[in-house]
């Protein structure tokens, strides 16, 4: 592997954001307690991404507005959780704030991601929505006081995994494609997207996807230390 620079995926890659998901959804639940009565937590969990993921899909291929997804996947849930009682625009206003308040960084990402910054120029590619992406830049400096190049895919006019994000981010790294190695958790998103724009690709299998991929990366990895491992 001839590597000359590192991306890294954000969501679920360096940051825990599963993790700020469930604890906001639990505050949620906490703060507007009555209407939640005697739902669990994984149910609450489960529902709400069963109700976001198609969601992003619709908004990734442009067939939707940001506030619409926003919003749309609060009303979804209240609908599926048969709860009429609650405006979805106060629970999404709700749970984005309480959401900011529960990142912090995937057991041992911190760590590795320094280790390979001081081996190889890095860089952040996400998608997500720019104001909270920056936001998160924001609360851990060193993303971007380690980084040369920062790309959040809604500020391309794209998102991964089309491949003008990933053109786009080769450009900002002023590197050939074939010596770029995206390490993401995404199969679809990352593994797919940065394959298709002829980048190496390290897949982060820590949340256990493993079995929907058709042709997993020779580098897939479900701890930090696999990777550094690899990369020595
Ligand atoms: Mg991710």
């Amino acid at each position: 592997m001839d590597i000359r620079f590192v991306y890294f995926d954000l969501d679920d890659t360096l940051l825990d954001h599963r993790h700020a998901e469930r604890a906001a959804l639990l505050d949620v639940r906490t703060t507007f307690a009555e209407p939640f009565a005697g739902l669990d937590d994984t149910t609450i969990h489960e529902t709400y991404r069963a109700c976001s993921m198609p969601l992003w899909r619709q908004y990734a291929a442009g067939a939707i507005e940001k506030t619409d997804l926003k919003r749309g996947r609060f009303e979804q849930l209240l609908a599926e959780l048969d709860i009429d009682t609650l405006d979805a625009q106060t629970v999404s206003d709700h749970y984005l704030r309480r959401y900011a308040s529960h990142w912090r960084f995937v057991e041992g990402a911190r760590r590795a991601f320094l280790h390979v910054a001081d081996r190889f120029p890095v860089g952040v590619l996400t998608n997500g929505f720019a104001e909270i992406q920056t936001q998160k830049l924001d609360q851990f400096p060193m993303l971007r006081d380690r980084t040369e190049a920062v790309v959040i895919s809604e500020e391309t006019g794209y998102m991964k995994p089309h491949p003008q994000v990933f053109n786009h981010a080769a450009d900002a790294a002023d590197t050939p494609p074939d010596r770029i190695l995206y390490v993401g958790d995404s199969y679809h998103s990352d593994v797919q997207g940065g394959r298709a724009a002829g980048w190496q690709v390290a897949w982060f299998t820590r949340n256990g996807h493993g079995g929907a991929a058709e042709e997993a990366p020779r580098l897939t990895f479900d701890t930090w230390d696999m990777l550094l491992d690899r990369l020595r």
